[in-house]
C-alpha cells in the first residue's frame, strides 16, 4: 500500500477542483507550467483497447488522465486502441464509452481511433523503409523469437535485413495489398540486434492479419503493431504528457527512435505503477477467460472487478475516484487491500444512502398482547447522517418478522439481542419481551411469542427505558418477498493471478462468492426503489437494487458491502 496518500480528504473532483493531495505526475505536469515547457498545453488521454470491458485498474488511469486535464484547464483525449481486429469488438467499445461516462468524465465531442491513423501509419511506414530504417522480414514468428537472442546474449542478424530499399518497399506494399499470408511476413525496424533492450532488438512494426476490423472492415489486411502505433497517436494528437504504467518505461526507447527518425512531434512519456487488487484479477484475458467459462454471470456480473460489475454490485462513482484518489500514484508496484475499496464504498453510502429495514432470514414473532387487525403507523428516520433525508412511515403490528441470527435460545450474557426471557428493543418501535419459543417436530425454532410494552415507543412513559440490543423488523402483513444475492470476494486466494500459486483460475475462486436467499422480506417501501438505487439496510449492510433483474413485483437486491470496517484496522496496522 502506498502510505504517501493514505489519508485522502475525499473525492477528487471531475469538474477539475485539485484535490489538495500531490503526486509526482501532478508535480512534472505543474513545473511543466511554470517552465511554459508545452506553451502551458495540458493534453493527456486514455487509450484503452477495446477487447474488453474496464476494470478498476483502468479507473485508477482514467482518473489520473482526465482528473490532470481537468485539473490544469487541459483536455483529456479518449482514443480506443484498435489495432488487432481478432480480439476487439464494438460492443466492448460501447461499453467502454459508459463507463467512463458514468465514472463523471467529459471527452469533449470527438472520441479518437487509433484506426483512423491507418494510412498515416502506413505512410510513416514507407518513410522508415526509404530511409532504410526498416525492412521486411520472411523469418517465421518461431524465428524471429530464435533470433532475438537472451537478456544475456546478443541476437542474430536475419539474412533478409539487407534487403534494398526498393525490394523493401515492393514487398510492403504487396503485403499491403494482400499478397502473402498472414505470418508471412513481417515488417521490422533496422535498430541493433546486440542492445541491452530486447525491444530494440529489430522489432516488429506491422503484421499481416487477415481479419475485419470492427471500423474499418476489409479495408487493411496488414495491421501495426501496438508499439508501432501507440507513440505516433499519442504525436498526430499532440499529447503532452503521455502517462502509461510502468510495463512500457522499456519500450519507451523504442517509441523516442521512431517518434526521431520520423521527425515528428515528440510527447513525454511518464509510467506510474500499475494497480494491483488484492483477492481480485485485473487483466482483461483473465477476465474474459472467467467469461467465456462461465465462472461468472457477464463482464457486469457483481463479484467482477470491472466498472460495470461494481456498478452493478452498487459502488457509486464518487467511490470509486476516491478510492482512486486514495491510492496515489507512485513509482513502484504494490498490492492495494480489497478493504480500503469497500471502505471508500460505505463512507459514501453512509452519507447518501437510506437506510430501510429487510429481514435476510425471516423468524416470525407474534406479540400476543398487541390486538387482532391493528396496525400503527411508525415513524423512522431515513438518514440520520442526513437531516435532509426526512423520515418515513412503516406499518406495525402484531405479527412481524425479524433476523433468525437476533435470536438465541441458550444465549451467553453477552448476547444483546433476543432470547428466552430477555427484552430488545425494535428499531423506531416497542420494547419486546420473548415468553414463549414456538418449534418444530424437529426441534427448529419456527416463531417466537413476545408481549410488548406499550408505553415503549417515542414518547411514551417508558420510551427511555434502557435496552442494551436494537433489532430491525418487518410487519409480517405488509413485508414484501424479496430475493437477495450476497456476494462475497471472487477469489479465495490473494493474488489469483499469480500462475505458480493458481495454475487454473477455477482452483482460485471462493465457492462462497455468491449466496441467494430467496425468501426475504422487505419493508414495503423497499419494492418502490428503482434499479441502480442503494440502501442501507438497517444493520445488514449496503444493498442495491439489481440494476438488471429487479422489479417491483419481483424485487432483487445486491449485496454491495457490509457495515464492517476493516479498513481501519488495517489502516492502523500500517502506521
Ligand atoms: P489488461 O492487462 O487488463 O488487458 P491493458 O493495459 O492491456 O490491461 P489497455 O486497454 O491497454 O489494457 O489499458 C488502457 C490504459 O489503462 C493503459 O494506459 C493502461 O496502462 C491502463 N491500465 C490498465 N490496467 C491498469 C491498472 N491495473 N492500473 C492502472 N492503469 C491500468
Ligand atoms: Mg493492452
Amino acid at each position: 500500500m502506498n502510505k504517501e496518500n493514505e489519508t485522502g480528504s475525499g473525492p477528487s473532483s471531475p469538474g477539475g477542483e485539485p484535490s489538495g493531495l500531490s503526486n509526482f505526475i501532478r508535480e512534472i505536469v505543474k513545473e511543466d507550467i511554470t517552465s511554459n515547457k508545452w506553451e502551458g498545453r495540458v493534453h493527456t488521454r486514455f487509450p484503452p483497447e477495446p477487447n474488453g470491458f474496464l476494470h478498476i485498474g483502468h479507473a485508477k488511469s482514467i482518473c489520473l488522465n482526465f482528473g490532470l486535464a481537468a485539473e490544469f484547464g487541459g483536455q483529456c483525449n479518449l482514443r480506443f486502441d484498435d489495432t488487432n481486429p481478432t480480439k476487439e469488438e464494438d460492443v466492448y467499445v460501447q461499453s467502454i464509452i459508459e463507463d467512463v461516462k458514468w465514472l463523471g468524465f467529459d471527452w469533449g465531442d470527438k472520441i479518437y481511433y487509433t484506426s483512423d491513423y491507418f494510412g498515416q501509419l502506413y505512410d510513416w511506414a514507407v518513410q522508415l523503409i526509404k530511409g532504410d530504417v526498416a525492412y521486411v522480414e520472411d523469418l517465421s514468428a518461431d524465428e524471429i523469437r530464435e533470433y532475438r537472442g537472451t537478456p544475456t546474449q546478443a541476437g542474430k542478424y536475419s539474412p533478409f535485413r539487407n534487403r534494398s530499399v526498393e525490394e523493401n518497399l515492393d514487398l510492403f506494399e504487396r503485403m499491403k495489398n494482400g499478397e502473402f499470408e498472414d505470418g508471412q511476413k513481417v515488417l521490422r525496424a533496422k535498430i541493433d540486434m546486440a542492445s541491452g533492450n530486447l525491444n530494440m532488438r529489430d522489432p516488429v512494426l506491422y503484421r499481416i492479419l487477415k481479419a475485419r476490423h470492427h471500423r474499418t472492415g476489409d479495408k487493411w489486411c496488414i495491421y501495426p503493431m501496438y508499439d508501432f502505433a501507440h507513440g505516433q497517436s499519442d504525436s498526430i494528437e499532440t499529447i503532452t504528457h503521455s502517462i502509461c504504467t510502468l510495463e512500457f518505461e522499456d519500450h519507451r526507447p523504442l517509441y523516442d527512435w521512431i517518434i526521431d527518425k520520423l521527425g515528428v512531434y515528440h510527447p513525454q512519456q511518464i509510467e506510474f505503477a500499475r494497480l494491483n487488487l488484492a483477492y481480485t484479477l485485473l487483466s482483461k484475458r483473465k477476465l474474459l477467460q472467467l467469461v467465456t467459462e462461465k465462472h461468472v454471470d457477464g463482464w457486469d456480473d457483481p463479484r467482477m472487478p470491472t466498472i460495470s460489475g461494481l456498478r452493478r454490485r452498487g459502488y457509486t462513482p464518487e467511490s470509486i475516484r476516491d478510492f482512486c484518489e486514495r491510492i496515489g500514484v507512485a513509482k513502484a508496484n504494490s498490492t492495494v487491500e480489497m478493504a480500503l475499496l469497500e471502505h471508500c464504498l460505505r463512507e459514501d453510502l453512509n452519507k447518501s444512502a437510506l437506510r430501510l429495514m429487510a429481514v435476510l432470514r425471516p423468524l416470525k414473532v407474534v406479540l400476543i398482547n398487541y390486538p387482532e387487525g391493528q396496525v400503527e403507523e411508525l415513524e423512522s428516520q431515513n438518514n440520520p447522517e442526513d437531516p435532509e433525508a426526512g423520515s418515513r412511515k412503516i406499518p406495525f403490528s402484531r405479527e412481524l418478522y425479524i433476523e433468525q441470527e437476533d435470536f438465541m435460545e441458550d444465549a451467553p450474557k453477552k448476547f444483546f439481542r433476543l432470547a428466552p426471557g430477555k427484552e430488545v428493543r425494535l428499531k423506531s418501535a416497542y420494547i419486546i419481551k420473548c415468553e414463549e419459543v414456538i418449534k418444530d417436530g424437529d426441534g427448529n425454532v419456527t416463531e417466537l411469542r413476545c408481549a410488548y410494552d406499550p408505553d415503549s415507543k417515542s414518547g411514551g412513559a417508558t420510551a427511555g427505558r434502557k435496552i442494551k440490543g436494537t433489532l430491525h423488523w418487518v410487519s409480517a402483513q405488509h413485508a414484501k418477498k424479496a430475493e437477495v444475492r450476497m456476494y462475497n470476494h471472487l477469489f479465495s486466494k490473494e493474488n489469483p493471478a499469480d500462475e505458480k500459486e493458481c495454475p487454473d483460475l477455477k482452483s482460485a475462486l471462493n465457492p462462497e462468492s455468491l449466496e441467494i436467499l430467496k425468501d426475504c422480506k422487505v419493508e414495503p417501501a423497499l419494492v418502490e426503489a428503482k434499479p441502480g438505487d442503494r440502501f442501507q439496510f438497517l444493520r445488514m449492510g449496503y444493498f442495491c437494487a439489481d440494476a438488471k433483474d429487479f422489479k417491483p413485483d419481483a424485487p432483487v437486491f445486491n449485496r454491495a458491502v457490509t457495515l464492517r470496517d476493516t479498513w481501519a484496522k488495517i489502516a492502523k496496522q500500517n502506521k
